[in-house]
């Protein structure tokens, strides 16, 4: 059996087709750390990286330098965006093309890095759920303090968070870290995005994403977990297999939480990430945060986590139409299964 099922908030379709997970594969994908690394992120080897733009511990950052750092930020070494960044094209959307002239970012002076590598622990974690309690709060805080350091540039448009764990996630280090990219644009796909997730329902009574959280609510087969604050289940018309949605369940911005529902926000990241990695043997992952633009901050967010498989064919390419071999019932039976027998 197989269900098209469409996604109003990314303005997407998936099919969700169990049986393709019975194929034949001939081949392996193999991915194997050299031997014999440094690893560049651990303590002790800070002079390998550029100088930290800053260090933190116990959710703070330090006054002064301080070799007992818990999480460290620093500017990335192989930016996509460096400072020689400029826009080339004659055919820019409107919302964008207000913010340039003629081709010449509105850079601050001095010229600030546009992307950013949060290193989450002095030790050789590989992923978010080896992180302890101090780590994760601080990883936290962090996170958020950054978002509101570069949402206050007048030259960045969208901040844009997200973790790549393992390599067929796109990550190149294996020790555990966040990327941060602060961007002179925000693509029409996030602007499109929070649109479609503001637009209301015919008796105006709430948005297509209130909406849609309360109807997974009241389904729930795909919840995962609901506390007073967040919401986390497998969305219905989820692209990806096994794929979880943390949702706040407040119109607070993620710049604004306090410090309880951050750390319950980290928590529950690190709760489900050791959930997948136990169901589903160690799979590759990102943790990506869906940030609105910068100047509509109060715009809704979320944070997706999405175990990495090899997916993506010639029909996804050709239509953007996802097909999930999971059907997202399946994986959230599985996933209560697991956290019960914890
Ligand atoms: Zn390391």
């Amino acid at each position: 059996m197989s269900d098209l099922r469409y996604d109003p908030i990314f303005g997407q379709w998936a099919v969700i087709a169990e049986k393709r997970n019975s194929r034949p594969v001939e081949f392996q994908q193999f991915s194997q750390r050299r031997a014999g690394i440094d690893c560049p992120f651990c303590k002790g080897n800070e002079s390998v990286t550029p100088p930290a733009i800053e260090e933190w511990s116990a959710s703070r950052p330090h006054q002064e330098e301080n070799p007992d750092w818990t999480v460290r930020i620093l500017p990335n070494k192989f930016p996509a965006l460096d400072e020689s960044l400029s826009v080339v094209g004659p055919d820019l959307p409107d919302q964008q093309a207000a913010s340039f002239t003629s081709g010449k970012l509105a850079t601050q002076s001095p010229a600030m890095p546009y992307q950013e590598v949060i290193v989450l622990s002095p030790r050789h974690v590989v992923s978010l759920s080896g992180l302890n309690d101090e780590e994760l709060s601080t990883s936290f805080a962090v996170l958020q303090a950054r978002l509101n350091f570069h949402k206050k540039r007048s030259d960045i448009a969208h901040v844009c968070l997200f973790m790549n764990c393992r390599p067929l996630a796109g990550a190149s280090i294996e020790h555990s870290h966040f990327q941060l990219i602060a961007s002179p644009i925000c693509t029409q796909q996030v602007y499109d995005r929070i649109a479609r997730m503001r637009q209301t329902s015919a008796d105006q009574a709430e948005t297509v994403w209130q909406n849609r959280l309360a109807w997974e609510a009241r389904q729930g087969e795909r919840i995962l977990c609901e506390t007073a604050r967040f919401l986390v289940f497998c969305p219905f018309a989820s692209r990806h297999s096994n794929q979880i949605r943390i949702a706040p369940k407040s119109d607070l911005p993620f710049a604004e939480l306090a410090a309880s529902s951050r750390n319950e926000l980290a928590q529950l990241c690190r709760q489900w990430i050791d959930g997948i990695e136990r169901c589903l043997d160690d799979p590759a992952y990102n943790l990506i945060f869906h940030l609105p633009p910068c100047h509509d901050m109060n715009a809704p967010w979320f944070v997706d986590l999405v175990p990495r498989f090899p997916q993506s064919a010639g029909f996804e390419l050709a239509t953007e139409c996802w097909v999930n071999p999971v059907a997202p019932e399946t994986a959230a039976e599985q996933f209560r299964n697991f956290a019960k027998s914890r």
